[in-house]
């Protein structure tokens, strides 16, 4: 039954553009009605209706710990009883940017600000200021947030909704942005060789998790290192998504690749709206105050949202946790293809630390947005709807990739299979 989340659905499309505040939320991939969540905890969500769900979203990856969390939880309660915001400094923003240097050592400076779509923004800026250049590298179906000069062929909802690039960005601005292939190194020789001393950045989701999920092949970051090398131009891996997920230390943990800056978001904020970016002493001196690039935030470093990241900062410092999750993210990954494989069904999937990938297609390997974008939308949808009756919340749309917290026990990730093999034998 799901009459309240379709009464509480029409009411919101009154007063919210879509009914909702982010538009992948609205359910238009996969069609129906966005389940209204009331409450979550540990590897699951409850929505209006009293439906419970195993959920694979896990608001889009901050929730590594499963939701509900009860360190952090009491953490926002202690910071809350001293006042929310006091816009002056304080020793929780100290303690976070020691422990993320510590986590992320290429972090030797880091900027607290609010999400995602900050980090990037303003390391572009600075990197941008940083060279005197003006011209981006981003690859298609990356996405770094909805910043203008991110959204050219950006992946995640902007995909979804089919405006990857978007209307509202002047062409002045996306003339900037230069757009080329995941996972192809010689698009991005062929680009700086016709234009190299004019490209500030590349940006890279150094495991691209808004086009479904595609891991970067051997030698693609190596190679973005030592072309970045050779032209001056300045590294950024965005690890809003990666950041704490797919290795303790991130993707640049888990490659043993070194950017020179680093945009973090989700994990870092442990449920909270807090992003991050940092990386070399020598760039990061460039923004305000010490340097003229500028870059602020009223509510940056929030005292409650600084207690919650460090709960969630502290208790991810745990390699055993790490295996556990990528072990029953494996477990999940290899379950689905064994039983699609079971009912003939072409499917294909990718993993990457607690970061996976489902393709409905029969290419071997996904590696690019072409690949990405060509699965069956169509089985998607009624897998997506047969695995919601079942009781597992999938992200509504094909080109998100899913994630798994340290609450999804191997029990958890049965029941799931158990659902997948009722949902994928009935197609
Ligand atoms: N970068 C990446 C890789 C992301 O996945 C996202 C959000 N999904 C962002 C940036 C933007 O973050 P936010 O939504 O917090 O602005």
């Amino acid at each position: 039954m799901t009459t309240k989340s379709e009464a509480l659905f029409a009411r919101a499309q009154k007063t919210i553009p879509g009914g909702v505040n982010s538009p992948v939320r609205a359910f238009k991939a996969v069609g129906g009605t966005p389940r209204f969540i009331t409450k979550a905890d540990g590897a699951y969500i409850w929505d209006a209706d009293d439906n419970r769900y195993i959920d694979y979203v896990q608001s889009w990856g901050p929730m590594v710990l499963g939701h509900n969390n009860a360190k952090i939880r009491e953490a926002v309660v202690t910071a809350a009883q001293n006042g929310l915001s006091f816009g002056a400094p304080t020793e929780a923003e100290i303690i976070m940017a020691e422990k993320v240097s510590q986590l992320v050592p290429s972090m030797e400076m880091v900027r607290m600000v609010n999400s995602g779509t900050e980090a990037t923004m303003s390391a572009i800026r600075l990197a941008r200021g940083f060279t005197g250049r003006n011209k981006l590298v981003k690859f298609e179906g990356c996405y770094h947030g909805h910043a203008d000069s991110l959204l050219v062929k950006a992946g995640s909802g902007a995909l979804t909704l089919g405006v990857p690039s978007s209307p509202g960005v002047p062409a002045d601005v996306a003339q900037h942005t230069l757009t080329v292939e995941y996972n192809n190194l010689e698009s991005v020789e062929a680009i700086f060789k016709e234009c190299g001393d004019d490209i500030a950045c590349i940006i890279v989701e150094p495991v691209a998790g808004n086009m479904n999920c595609i891991p970067p092949v051997p030698g693609f970051l190596e190679g973005l290192r030592k072309i970045c090398d050779d032209y001056g131009s300045v590294l950024i891996f965005d690890e809003v998504m990666t950041g704490f997920r797919v290795a303790k230390g991130g993707a640049q943990a888990r490659y043993n690749i070194k950017p020179d800056l680093t945009c973090l978001g989700k994990v870092i904020g442990g449920g909270m709206p807090v992003g991050a970016f940092g990386g070399r002493r020598d760039i990061i001196e460039h923004i305000a105050p010490t340097g003229p690039i500028y870059q602020a935030g009223t509510l940056s470093g929030n005292p409650v949202a600084m207690a919650a990241g460090l709960a969630a900062l502290n208790q991810i410092d745990n390699d055993a946790m790490y295996e556990e999750i990528f072990t029953q993210t494996q477990a999940l990954a290899d379950g689905f293809k064994a039983i699609a494989d079971k009912h003939g069904i072409p499917m294909s999937t990718n993993v990457a630390g607690s970061m996976f990938g489902l393709f409905f297609t029969d290419i071997e390997r996904v590696t690019n947005y072409q690949q990405a974008i060509n699965c069956n939308q169509e089985q998607f949808k009624v897998f997506y709807h047969g695995m919601l009756k079942e009781g597992v919340y999938l992200a509504p749309a094909s080109y998100e990739a899913g994630f798994v917290s340290s609450m999804h026990t191997a029990d958890v990730v049965a029941k799931t299979l158990e659902a997948a093999d009722k949902v994928l034998g009935s197609l």
